[in-house]
């Protein structure tokens, strides 16, 4: 859709990423940082600054004690530390549980990994736990569950009860839980992201993931971290020495001082973002569309049939980029299996309110004239 959007020059809603830059003073430490001689290779886990101000962010957000010289790894993004923590823990013939709408890197990396996926849908317009289903996808083969909350593309926020849910699974089925938290900072007003690590049995099964792409709003950074336990934490080491070994030493001394900075900063992140949900909101729905309620994340999903468009999502999502220059992405791209609702769109709504604005009129003119 990336390039289709740039082809047809449409606004692009589709790819998550804001059109702004990150706090200026962690982009002006990291351009400092370059200049006092600290270039070469740092340590393998991640540099000392940082795996502190990991372990300190998870005890100030979320009453986790973190000791940041056995349990933090600092990867090249989120991405690497998904790839690396099943790694840690997947042997060839191993299942693994997912829930779809399914991030893009799960899937594939599972199977390069030679395990099974067994994946367990959430259907719009809701996107509930079922749970019949989900403890029906655990058997004796299955070494771990991976899960983003708050989630992509939904922007659902897994609630308390829904976690304690997959905890008993993990503890019944003695498995592992990857959880995919890049967006545990950007949650709006009604709803709180809560970590499944902290919950009785989960601390030494459970490695968390964090990203500062999202965090701080520098997505080309790629520095991601991994919180687990002292068992689980040299096998995620092992497999990310294998992988990248290391990720720039500025960036990751930066994104340190990020980390430490007051609630204002994680408060106001995820103020900017939920005005632009509720723009976005409003905009979609005077268009015509159905939509659905973002609790979390980049991301609004449209139900996009009230306009009586003749064609499937992928079939919507291209048509809007051609004919009325603005790009989302078609829902049933999340989905595995065949048999995906088709006949909903994800917009990004991180970008500048002008260019909202601009989108929401496009589709407008487009759609009512
Ligand atoms: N997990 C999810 C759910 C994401 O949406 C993203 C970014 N789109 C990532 C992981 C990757 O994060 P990073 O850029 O830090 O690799």
């Amino acid at each position: 859709m990336s390039a289709l959007a740039v082809e047809h020059k449409s606004i692009n809603l589709g790819q998550g990423f804001p059109d702004t830059d990150g706090p200026h003073d962690v982009v002006r430490a990291a351009a400092d940082m370059l200049w006092d001689g600290r270039n070469q290779y740092p340590p393998m886990p991640g540099v000392p600054e940082l795996r502190r101000a990991v372990a300190a962010a998870n005890r100030r957000f979320y009453g986790l004690d973190v000791d940041w010289t056995t349990e933090v790894t600092i990867t090249s993004g989120a991405t690497e530390a998904i790839t690396a923590c099943l790694m840690a823990v997947l042997d060839p013939g191993d299942e693994v549980v997912l829930i779809e709408p399914i991030y893009d890197t799960y899937v594939p990396v599972v199977r390069m990994l030679g395990a099974i996926p067994r994946i367990v849908r959430l259907a719009p317009p809701h996107w509930d736990l079922p749970r019949e289903a989900l403890a029906a996808a655990f058997g004796p083969r299955t070494k771990a569950i991976l899960f983003n909350s708050p989630m992509n593309p939904c922007g659902k926020v897994f609630s308390a009860e829904e976690l304690d849910f997959i905890a008993g699974l993990v503890l019944r089925h003695d498995t592992y839980a990857i959880c995919d938290e890049v967006y545990e900072h950007l949650v709006f007003t009604g709803s709180k992201h809560v970590p499944l690590m902290p919950l009785p049995g989960m601390r030494d099964r459970t490695m968390r993931i964090g990203s500062a792409g999202k965090t701080f709003s520098l997505t080309g950074w790629k520095v991601g971290y991994v919180t687990a336990g002292q068992a689980l934490t040299p096998l995620v080491q092992k497999a990310h020495q294998n992988l990248t070994f290391t990720t720039p030493p500025n960036l990751q001394r930066a994104v340190a001082l990020g980390l430490a900075k007051d609630d204002a900063y994680f408060a106001s992140l995820a103020a900017s973002l939920q005005v632009r949900r509720d723009q976005m909101t409003e905009g979609l729905a005077s268009v015509g569309m159905t939509v659905l309620p973002s609790a979390a994340t980049y991301f609004i999903t449209v139900d996009f049939s009230p306009l009586a468009f003749d064609g499937d999502d992928l079939a919507f999502c291209r048509h809007i980029t051609e004919r009325a220059g603005v790009t989302a992405i078609p829902v049933s791209a999340f989905y595995e299996q065949g048999d995906a609702p088709r006949h909903y769109a994800r917009f990004a709504f991180c970008k500048q309110p002008a260019v909202l604005e601009e989108a929401i009129s496009r589709l407008r003119r487009h759609f009512r004239g």
